[in-house]
């Protein structure tokens, strides 16, 4: 069996505590590999070789690191099929959804390695003898703390635009999917990274993650995860005074109107609470529907639904707690007296593979106020909600602690501008449900977070503004 140790300063390390965590293959509830368990001494060991890494990071010009991106996007795409079976071995999902996560994963480090030195800062015209500018500068060593849904692409869409603002990284993955993310960094070295630059330290939030956030070097956080670990992080970060940027859950509301192109609108309402079997913090999992179209909706929806493939189409969920938790979700969408209009059940899937599949799911009779509409599930789960008027629609849909994502359906530009305004969420998606491009800011409102990852916000997120004012000696001075 496959034993997977850290990864610091170019070099695999082993944990001080000599111990390894078994790690569950979720297609077969086998076991797949052991990870190193970190605590605070390994994580010691790489903060300092992070913090060692920073000045020489620091002197490689620009272009010349946007070349070292380029070839690690370039390797990331030669090892596709290699990463994404280590990603499958980890999260039982399907093949395709692996490679183009990993697709995905390599144009971070393209577009922020197009990026590299931009943006850099501005000249000020505060007045003749003074020559006033301003700088973006690295905060030093960025602790990475990644939850377990899509691996590899949470790790670089934080190390990428933290590379590349001039940091180095300690990455924290989910002790659930740790191998990709090593590979990652190892590449990373196999490039030519300089030793230090991108370590990865495995191990439980506990051992490896409490001691990363509390370590005086660290300078900032990036978190990706639950609301629970993200308000216990952010204490500690305000405790610390340093930055966080809390990438956490979702409940997002996807709208359909009457005048909705239908069968569009449902595709994109059954991808956007299917893919990844729902494991995905901007699911849309609240889908509120004209009430005058409703039953033309839930039937589509649920014939649409009913050619979703549990298996080779939609993987399981990823961790064993998770497939309780959904169905503890079951159990309370029938004490709530929602109706399953399909799904609500263990998929058959799991009774020939022993993997933890469940059916994906509607709901309808659903109050926005149960436990079911307000709730992050995780899961492969929708709630049908109908509402009568515009303004009822946008109430419903901010009536959530969440403020991740939004969907608006409707052949309609001024509706959906105006409803767009309204929607208290970092993202909304007219007429389509994705989740963005790497070019496109991502983040919460409310209780799904603050800060903002990818495009050019995220550099902004991963540097600080120093400005520096010059008194010129002028004629006649
Ligand atoms: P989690 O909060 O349990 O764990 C996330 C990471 O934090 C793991 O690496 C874990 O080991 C670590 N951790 C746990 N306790 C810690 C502590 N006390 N100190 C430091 N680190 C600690 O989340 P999860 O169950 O792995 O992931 C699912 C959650 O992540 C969902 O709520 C989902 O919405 C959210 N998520 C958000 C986004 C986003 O971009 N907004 C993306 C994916 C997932």
């Amino acid at each position: 069996m496959d034993k997977l140790d850290h990864w610091v300063s170019g070099a695999s390390l082993a944990p001080s505590t000599d111990d390894y965590l078994p790690v569950t293959d979720p297609a077969t509830g086998t076991t797949a590999r052991h990870i190193a368990v970190g605590d605070e001494r390994d994580v010691d060991v790489a903060v300092a070789s992070a913090a060692a890494a920073v000045e020489a990071w620091r002197q490689i010009p620009a272009l010349m690191k946007g070349r070292l991106f380029a070839e690690l996007a370039r390797a990331m795409r030669t090892e596709a099929a290699e990463l994404a079976a280590l990603e499958i071995s980890e999260t039982g999902k399907p093949q395709a959804l692996a490679l183009g996560e990993i697709e995905n994963s390599a144009t971070y480090f393209d577009f922020y390695g197009g990026l590299m030195g931009m943006p850099s800062g501005d000249t000020l015209d505060v007045a003749p003898d003074q020559h006033v500018y301003t700088r973006r500068e690295p905060f030093g060593v960025i602790g990475v703390i990644t939850p377990w849904n899509v691996p590899i692409n949470q790790a670089a869409r934080a190390c990428a635009p933290a590379l590349a603002a001039g940091n180095t990284v300690v990455v924290k993955p989910s002790e659930s999917t740790s191998s990709s993310t090593v590979r990652l960094a190892q590449l990373a070295s196999e490039v030519g990274f300089p030793p230090g630059v991108f370590n990865v330290v495995l191990g439980t939030g506990q051992s490896a993650g409490a001691a990363l956030v509390t370590h005086p070097t660290v300078a900032k956080v990036a978190f990706t995860g639950s609301v629970q670990t993200g308000r216990v992080i952010g204490k500690i970060a305000a405790e610390r005074i340093i930055p966080v940027t809390l990438e956490l859950g979702g409940k997002s509301a996807n709208i359909i109107f009457a005048d909705a192109d239908l069968d569009t609108a449902v595709d994109g309402a059954v991808k956007a609470f299917t893919a990844n079997a729902g494991q995905v913090c901007s699911a849309g999992t609240r889908l509120l529907v004209h009430r005058s179209i409703q039953d033309e909706v839930v039937g589509k929806l649920v014939d649409r639904t009913a050619r979703v493939r549990v298996g080779d189409e939609m993987g399981p969920l990823i961790t064993r707690d998770q497939f309780h938790r959904v169905q503890e979700f079951f159990k309370i969408a029938e004490s709530e007296g929602a109706h399953a209009a399909t799904g609500g059940t263990v998929a058959a899937t799991a009774n020939e593979t022993g993997g933890f599949y469940v059916d994906p799911t509607v709901y309808t009779g659903v109050d926005n106020s149960s436990r079911l509409a307000q709730e992050e599930i995780f899961g492969p789960v929708v709630v049908v909600i109908p509402f009568d008027t515009d303004d009822e629609a946008v109430t419903l849909a901010n009536d959530s602690d969440y403020g991740l994502v939004a969907g608006v359906w409707t052949r309609d530009v001024s509706r959906a501008l105006t409803v767009s305004d309204r929607l208290r969420a970092g993202q909304v998606f007219v007429n389509t449900w994705s989740t963005g491009s790497v070019q496109t800011p991502f983040g919460g409102w409310k209780n799904s977070g603050y800060g903002r990852e990818k495009g050019v916000e995220a550099l902004h997120h991963y540097s600080q503004v120093k400005c520096v004012t010059v008194k010129l000696d002028t004629p006649g001075d």
